[in-house]
This record gives C-alpha cells, sequence and structure tokens, in this order.
C-alpha cells in the first residue's frame, strides 16, 4: 500500500535533511500531521522566512538580514582583530561567551582535497580582499575545527597571510583533538582564544 500523495511528498521532503532517513521522516511526517494547524502554518513559514529574509553578510560571510552585518556595521568592535570560522553557527557560539569583541570571517567550509575542496570553493578570496583593504587589520585568529581539514585551513591561511605582515593565530587546544567548536563550552572557548598561539 502507498501513502496518499502529500504525506508521501512530507516524507520525501524531511529526508532532504541531513541525517533523516525514511523511517525518521516518516515518524515526522505523521507527527506533524497530528500537530495544530497553528504550529504547522507556523513552522512553514519560518522555513520560508528564513530563506527569503536571510543573506551573506557582504563583507565577512555571516548569515544577516541587514548587509552589511550588525558585526561588521558596529564601530565599537575591535577593528584590528578577524577570527576565522567555518560555520555562521560558530559565530553565535564566540558571541555568546561575549569574551570576543572583534570581527569575524566566516569561511563556510574548510579546504578538503580529498573531498575536493580547494581555495577557490570556500569565502577566503574576500578575506584577502579585506584584509588588502583594511590596513588596521594586524591579526587574524583561525578557529576552524581542530581535525585535519581545519588544520590544513589554518596553515593555508598562515601561508598566505603571514608575507603580508600579519598575525596569524590558532586556538589554543583546550579544544579536544577532533572537536567541533560549536560544541564546546563557552568556559573553553575563551580558554583557546586566550592561549591562542602564533602560526
Ligand atoms: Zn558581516
Amino acid at each position: 500500500m502507498q501513502y496518499p500523495e502529500p504525506i508521501a511528498q512530507l516524507i520525501e521532503s524531511y529526508m532532504k535533511l541531513p541525517g533523516i532517513g525514511q523511517k525518521s521522516a516518516t515518524r515526522l511526517a505523521f507527527y506533524t500531521l497530528g500537530m495544530d494547524e497553528e504550529d504547522v502554518t507556523g513552522f512553514a513559514q519560518a522555513l520560508i522566512a528564513a530563506k527569503r529574509d536571510l543573506q551573506f553578510c557582504s563583507v565577512c560571510g555571516n548569515i544577516t538580514e541587514a548587509d552589511p552585518c550588525v558585526i561588521c556595521q558596529d564601530p565599537s568592535r575591535d577593528q584590528t582583530t578577524i577570527l576565522v570560522v567555518e560555520q555562521s553557527k560558530d559565530v553565535m557560539s564566540m558571541e555568546n561567551t561575549r569574551e570576543y569583541h572583534g570581527l569575524y570571517h566566516v569561511l563556510h567550509g574548510v579546504l578538503s582535497p580529498m573531498d575536493g575542496k580547494g581555495p577557490d570553493d570556500i569565502n577566503i578570496a574576500s578575506l584577502i580582499k579585506r584584509l588588502q583593504e583594511n590596513e588596521v587589520i594586524t591579526e587574524v585568529i583561525v578557529a576552524t575545527n581542530a581535525n585535519a581539514e581545519g588544520e590544513a585551513t589554518a596553515m593555508y591561511l598562515a601561508r598566505m597571510l603571514k608575507p603580508a605582515g600579519i598575525k596569524v593565530t590558532r586556538l589554543a587546544h583546550g579544544l579536544a583533538v577532533g572537536s567541533d567548536i560549536d560544541y564546546a563550552d563557552e568556559m573553553t572557548l575563551i580558554k583557546a582564544v586566550e592561549g591562542r598561539t602564533e602560526l
């Protein structure tokens, strides 16, 4: 027996999410059917609004409603330091510590030769342009994750930026090897920034 078309389509939609297989998608689809109509409408509208109203900041690459984003537009932030992260959610993790007051740059990925991902596939060119145009920037803190790709990306950035006289540092590894910065607790993140080392 086949499911009626609307629920079959809902199952298919859920299966597009990462880590959701047929079984979980089916469970979620039937759960959705049991939800209040108001909640379902709100859920659908949130999906559409997130996609429609958010864009990437043309300066730092972070997700934002306004371009440039509020962080890039804030003159009270320390304009001399850029912290480079893999994903927008890493900016949130760092902001939640309330201890970092500089600027950010979001790469949207890492270098991964195994997956054929080179410097042109992530948001590196705009970082270099930013550094060329803003001579006040003196330090780039590379906060990519503590795994092989994260390390390779950090080394690449150090090689590219150091000849231009920019200090390139890496988060101290209070972060366990292989760990993601968005899973680190706030105290660990603060310590990792304080204990950063020059590459
Ligand atoms: Zn920005």
